[in-house]
């Protein structure tokens, strides 16, 4: 079967009201943006959108493109039809004529109520010639096919598979952030959970090059490619942290330096976030998970930031981000050997309950502004 089409359906945008019209247009340049020229046009049609594939186009590469646009809950692979009786008969018989199966069920889905027949009726008359035709059973409950006719204004369009599409919203390029990328699980989680509700997502690593075991290209530039799927346009910020970090060795207590650490990055990727009119930073916390993330520590770190913090992972279980991980292909990535600096030259027992007052007396040890300066002069972009 040689498929012209594809229908894209989305979920949440469709209980947009009034806001629908601009959430689909978003959707549309998204898709245009990482189709290029695997597709000829993408308009709306009642209640969905519909891609005329290019006829030389590899469908896999559509396939997983697709399958990770923010915005689309689910497509599939169609093949356009003229709008009456007739032409729905033959093309349906000719739809399953190369596919092996013994049991099928025609669903209609009325987009537009145009049509002569309803749902019901178009399903019956179908039913009957492809039993002819074919000579196969309708089966209610788990067919082994189930042909799919959308009716349009227009056209209509058969199918018989739905692909999973990631839901959420489509990239708004307007609404940025700045997400801090360590080498682990969770962070990749949250920059992805932040793309996933529409944002535009900058990512910012620390990286102490004296001490990573292996190089930033070979993990943190691959998690970032894995995640620019997603997106569609996606930029890596690398920021060394070897000379600060050395300063901060010497002049805090081990128990507090992982906390002083994360404070010098949220500075740091707050300065970021203003030079890219990002509005928010995004971390991979999850309550409680580590010492860092304790109720108290959390609160110490987040107060006084130059930019709101979001966590979306606040509420998680490890097992939940870890499975949400395999989900989006960065889990192998992030078990890759990587030294994270965040996790150098720290005491054993580390502190559980900071307090503002005693990470502020510990900040005010540095000449803030010039290292975060400094950090940002020789920090480094790419756009992936
Ligand atoms: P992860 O799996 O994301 O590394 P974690 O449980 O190991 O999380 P921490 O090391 O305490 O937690 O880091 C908490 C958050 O701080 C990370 O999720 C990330 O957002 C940020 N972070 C930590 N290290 C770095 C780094 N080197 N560069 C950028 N952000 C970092
Ligand atoms: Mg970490």
């Amino acid at each position: 079967m040689e498929f012209d089409y594809i229908i894209v359906h989305y979920d949440e945008i469709g209980l947009k009201g009034k806001n629908r019209g601009s959430f689909e247009e978003l959707l549309i340049r998204n898709i245009e943006m990482k189709l290029k020229d695997l597709m000829k046009s993408c308009f709306r049609e009642s209640g969905h959108l519909t891609i005329e594939i290019n006829a030389k186009a590899d469908i896999s590469k559509i396939k997983e493109a697709l399958s990770q646009i923010p915005g689309i809950a689910y497509f599939s692979f169609a093949k356009k039809v003229e709008l009456n009786l007739d032409s729905l008969k033959k093309e349906a018989v000719s739809f399953l004529e190369d596919k092996k199966y013994d049991s099928f069920k025609v669903n209609t889905v009325r987009h537009d109520k145009g049509f002569e027949l309803n749902s019901m009726e178009l399903n019956s008359k179908l039913g009957e010639v492809i039993i002819k035709a074919c000579n196969k059973k309708v089966k209610m409950k788990s067919p082994d096919i189930m042909l799919k006719i959308e009716l349009s204004k227009k056209s209509a369009y058969i199918s018989d598979e739905d692909i999973k599409g990631v839901g959420g919203l489509p990239t708004n390029p307007q609404q940025k952030v700045v997400a801090l990328l360590s080498g682990g699980f969770d962070s990749p989680v949250a920059a992805y959970l932040m793309m996933k509700r529409g944002c535009e997502v900058i990512l910012v690593h620390f990286h102490n090059k004296n001490q990573a075991s292996s190089s930033v290209e070979g993990k943190i530039t691959k998690l970032a490619e894995q995640l620019s799927k997603f997106q569609v346009k996606t930029k890596l910020c690398i920021v060394p942290f070897e000379n600060l970090q050395k300063e901060i060795i010497m002049k805090v207590n081990s128990k507090l330096r992982m906390l002083i650490y994360r404070k010098f990055m949220l500075k740091i990727a707050s300065k970021i976030a203003e030079l890219n009119k990002a509005k928010f930073l995004i971390v991979g916390d999850s309550l409680s998970q580590v010492a860092s993330q304790t109720f108290e520590n959390l609160e110490a770190t987040y107060t006084d930031s130059e930019r709101h913090i979001l966590s979306p992972l606040i509420g998680l279980d490890k097992r939940e981000i870890i499975d949400l991980a395999k989900r989006i292909d960065t889990y192998e990535i992030s078990a890759m050997p990587y030294g994270d600096c965040c996790s150098y030259f720290l005491a054993k027992h580390p502190t559980l309950k900071a307090d503002v007052r005693l990470l502020k007396k510990n900040e005010a040890l540095f000449d803030v502004d010039k290292l975060v300066e400094s950090a940002i002069k020789q920090a480094k972009a790419k756009v992936i």
